[in-house]
């Protein structure tokens, strides 16, 4: 199957309320610019250098979203141009985007990435941590980055009702958040749900699914 079919098929499936996020990282630019021929405009990418060499050469019309691990000292690379941040995950990194955002005389918008998974691999706050960051208030000063919602990435599991438990905890979260902090229309998105189970959710609440290999076929790294 081709990416113009997978991508069609996915789309099919998606709500008018989700936006689909295309995870182009480990494919080339060339199934990047099929993927952009049929339409589509987010693009998700976990490591910096590849989405800064990508954004070079690739139409300026596309959203780069920045979807994997960010360490604080790379964000200058990435501030001029990124739509989202799906993985801030302390008030260190949240502060570095902030300064560099300043400097590109831009607000960018980021989301808070919280710990569902059982494994403990995976990275993000967990509920606690994030709701102590946001009660000190230190965030509130920022006039840089604007927090729009929450990330997060269930279990690695064929376990279905194991992943639709995560991903309506973390919606659970996000309502509490939302009344608690912001209850504005700015704080709206859920990022949740990737090839293999964003069908769950988008039924437990996602805006955004980041979907990669049901696109553009297994990575190779
Ligand atoms: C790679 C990645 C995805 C996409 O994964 P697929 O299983 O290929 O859809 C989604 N979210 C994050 C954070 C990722 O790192």
């Amino acid at each position: 199957m081709d990416i113009e079919t997978n991508l069609k098929k996915v789309r099919a499936e998606l709500p008018s309320n989700v936006r689909l996020v295309a995870v182009s990282k480990f494919h080339p630019n060339e199934a990047i610019e099929e993927a952009y021929a049929t339409g589509q405009r987010i693009f998700g990418e976990s490591k910096v250098q590849e989405m800064n060499q990508k954004q070079n050469i690739l139409p300026k019309d596309i959203e780069w979203h920045f979807i994997g691990h960010l360490q604080t000292n790379k964000v200058k690379y990435i501030a001029p141009y990124v739509s989202l941040i799906h993985s801030v995950d302390s008030m260190k990194l949240l502060s570095e985007i902030n300064k560099q955002a300043l400097k590109c005389d831009r607000v960018i918008p980021c989301l808070l990435q919280i710990h569902i998974a059982q494994e403990e691999t995976k990275f993000g706050f967990s509920f606690d941590e994030c709701t102590e960051m946001l009660e000190k208030g230190e965030w509130n000063a920022l006039k840089n980055i604007s927090i729009q919602g929450l990330m997060g990435m269930a279990s690695n599991t064929d376990n279905k009702q194991q992943i639709r438990k995560e991903f309506r905890l973390l919606h659970s979260y996000y309502q509490v958040i939302k009344n608690n902090f912001f209850n504005n229309n700015i704080f709206r998105e859920l990022s949740i749900g990737m090839s293999h189970d964003y069908s769950i959710a988008i039924e437990e609440g996602a805006t955004l699914v980041r979907v990669g290999s049901k696109i553009f076929g297994e990575r190779t790294y």
